[in-house]
């Protein structure tokens, strides 16, 4: 089994999500007590935030690229960014370490296309939904284009990304709004919704019904580290 390297805190929230999926992931694939080989470096989002927010990238890119280096020398065989707007600073950490970086979009390619999807919605930060970063990543892999919603929806999602699920408030109002946004998404076209945040599949009601299957990246970029770990 190849030890996988996480870079975590981006939100605690959703690392802890990864912590689990994964390990429950090879538990069931070798059963009996297995579970994964892991090396973490996990930072304080209150920095990465404040360093998003104003526009500081070269900065987030030298942090996340450290933690890459910490991860090479902890023993890691690859690596997984643990959130996807912090893909935007994958050529600093790529620069940084001689580890292959698993990116997020990736798996979520490979299985909207195993769907036949060409069109999905795409919620995220604010970041995500309006940078080219994971729409052209998302194309160039597997021809699948992206809508995102309208500024006043971008911004909502957004703010309910930063001031609520990154501190692991989960409102009703915010579901309502994360399926309202579905709703609009699906309205518009898209015949998939990408949770293109890894804290979104937090506002996911368990069992509940959408009007367009929902792609968690979370969970697909979880499941793809095992993969890959057990080869
Ligand atoms: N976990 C997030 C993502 O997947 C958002 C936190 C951040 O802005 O880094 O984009």
């Amino acid at each position: 089994m190849q030890t996988i390297g996480l870079i975590g805190g981006i939100s605690w929230k959703s690392t802890a999500e990864y912590y689990r999926l994964i390990n429950q992931a090879v538990l069931e694939r070798l059963g009996g007590v297995h579970s994964a080989r892991i090396v973490m470096v996990s930072v304080d989002f209150d920095e990465i935030a404040r360093l998003q927010h104003a526009d500081r990238w070269d900065e987030l890119g030298g942090i996340m690229a450290e933690a890459a280096l910490s991860l090479e020398r902890a023993g890691a065989d690859f690596i997984l960014i643990c959130a996807n707007t912090m893909h935007l600073v994958l050529d600093a950490v790529e620069a940084a370490t001689r580890l292959p970086v698993l990116h997020i979009v990736d798996p979520t390619a490979a299985a909207m296309a195993a769907r036949g999807i060409s069109r999905a919605g795409l919620l995220g930060t604010a970041f995500t939904m309006e940078r080219p970063f994971f729409a052209e990543r998302l194309r160039g892999v597997c021809g699948i284009e992206t809508i995102v919603p309208d500024s006043t929806g971008r911004a909502e999602i957004h703010r309910i990304i930063f001031e609520e699920l990154v501190a692991g408030k989960v409102e009703p109002a915010a579901r309502a709004r994360f399926r309202s946004l579905i709703e609009e998404l699906a309205s518009a076209g898209a015949e998939a919704v990408i949770l293109g945040c890894t804290e979104l599949v937090l506002l996911v009601e368990p069992g509940g019904a959408y009007a367009v299957p929902l792609f968690d990246t979370t969970g697909l970029h979880a499941a793809a580290a095992v993969e890959r770990a057990l080869g």
